[in-house]
């Protein structure tokens, strides 16, 4: 069936029976098919289905036999769709979108036995469609504990220096999302942002992240000397920048803490560009307001020079999985982060190096003319708090 992805049936020709093993579903391309059931010998038609629709879906989907049949109405050419296409789609899908599909089945089945005259078999969950359910239901109570916290307000910055590689002078810090959770204590986003990007609650949690680091702003450039040029670094996730309130909401708070767009950089991914021309209108307006703007994790995601160039950034974040291989045998990274260095240059970028953790990892981007850097050699990412005394300590450091 492989060899043939086209089949072709004459008029009344059958293409499957109820109780048949589903081994394919079908697009129509050409002609129509009737969908029926047998109800004591006699046929009960369903429905009449045409060019562009799709059908023999349902048991692939939960591989039970078919429940109704299908047959020509004059000559119809389908395509054909594999088992493994159809499950390969399935899989990538949400956990939830999954079990909801799985509901409607069960229930489509079930009428489909009604019009037959029978009485719907009681549902026999297996084993495989309990953990589907499992995990569907862990992942709703999962976003729903996550809204709860945001609605208690238990999501806040933590802020990581971001020193002058040359001077060591802190000239910037990056903000980090932190869930102070009242009975787990704190929680990284290694644990929540995946789930947070995939729905709707990232836009709250980037407002409260923008609203909080914008908040706390004067403060932080007044601890480090009250550098005019103090920047803080927002992480902007896609689904947030393409958020049609996003600019509103950078604005307000902007304008309500007094501060310059200069004073704020926004840290996004390369994948921002795969959402198409909108994020680099957005882009383009963000930057006339005088926003700062960097790439983020530059080197993991789907780096094309040429979308770099149609970017109007100010800055390029070199990836922490580069700087940390790039005193290793493998030569590979060092060349890649040569390469990231020689790129930002032509294209008028300031550098920033993430996660150095050594004083050769320091001293060999500073050798090639890294400008900017944080990581754990400087300080890990702190409370507002701790960023106060790592600040004081700092400046009698540098008085000293
Ligand atoms: P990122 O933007 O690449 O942030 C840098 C991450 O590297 C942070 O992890 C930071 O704590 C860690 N890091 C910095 N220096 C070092 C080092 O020297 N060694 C090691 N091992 N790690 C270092 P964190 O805070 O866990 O954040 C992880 C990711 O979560 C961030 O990666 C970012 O993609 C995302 N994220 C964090 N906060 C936000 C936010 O407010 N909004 C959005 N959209 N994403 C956020
Ligand atoms: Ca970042
Ligand atoms: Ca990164």
């Amino acid at each position: 069936m492989n060899a043939h992805p086209v089949r072709s049936f004459a008029g009344d020709e059958i293409i499957f029976k109820e109780g048949d093993v589903g081994d394919c579903a079908y697009l129509i391309e050409k002609g129509r098919v009737l969908v029926f059931v047998n109800k004591e010998e006699t046929e009960v038609p369903l429905k009449v289905i045409g060019a562009g629709e799709v059908f023999g879906e349902m048991s692939l989907i939960d591989d039970s036999l078919r429940s109704a049949s299908c047959r020509a109405i004059g000559d119809v050419q389908l395509i054909v769709v594999t088992k493994e296409q159809l499950l390969d789609r399935i899989r990538m899908a949400d956990p939830v979108v999954r079990l909801l599909m799985q509901v409607l089945l069960e229930r489509l089945r079930s009428q489909n036995d009604i019009l037959r005259g029978k009485i719907p078999e009681i549902a026999v969950v297996g084993d495989s469609l309990a953990k589907e359910k499992k995990e569907a239901l862990d992942r709703i109570e999962f976003e729903n504990r996550i809204a709860t916290a945001l609605n208690k307000d238990e999501f806040l910055p933590f802020y990581q220096p971001i020193c002058d590689l040359n001077t060591g002078e802190v000239v910037g810090c990056e903000a980090l999302v932190r869930w102070m959770s009242k009975d787990q204590g704190m929680i990284p986003p290694s644990v929540f942002m995946d789930v947070m990007e995939e729905s709707s609650l990232i836009l709250k949690a980037g407002q409260v992240m923008i609203e909080k680091s914008m908040a706390d702003f004067l403060q932080i450039q007044a601890m480090f000397g009250g550098n005019p040029n103090f920047f803080v670094s927002v992480n902007v996730s896609g689904r947030q920048f393409t958020d049609p309130y996003f600019l509103e909401h950078l604005e307000a708070s902007r304008v309500r803490y007094k501060l310059q767009a200069s004073h704020i950089k926004l840290e996004l991914t390369e994948r921002i560009m795969m959402v198409g021309p909108q994020a680099l209108a957005m882009l383009q307006v963000c930057r006339q307001r005088g926003y700062q703007l960097a790439v983020d994790d530059f080197g993991t995601g789907f780096s094309s020079l040429q979308y770099l160039a149609q970017m109007p950034l100010t800055d390029l974040k070199i990836d922490r999985s580069f700087v940390m291989k790039m005193l290793g045998e493998d030569k590979k990274s060092l060349a890649i982060v040569k390469s990231f260095i020689f790129m930002a240059n032509i294209l008028g970028l300031k550098l920033i190096a993430e996660g150095i953790e050594s004083p050769e990892e320091l001293g060999l981007l500073r050798m090639l003319g890294v400008g900017m850097g944080q990581g754990y050699l400087f300080s890990k990412p702190l409370s507002l708090e701790d960023l106060r005394k790592y600040a004081s300590k700092a400046g009698t450091a540098s008085a000293a």
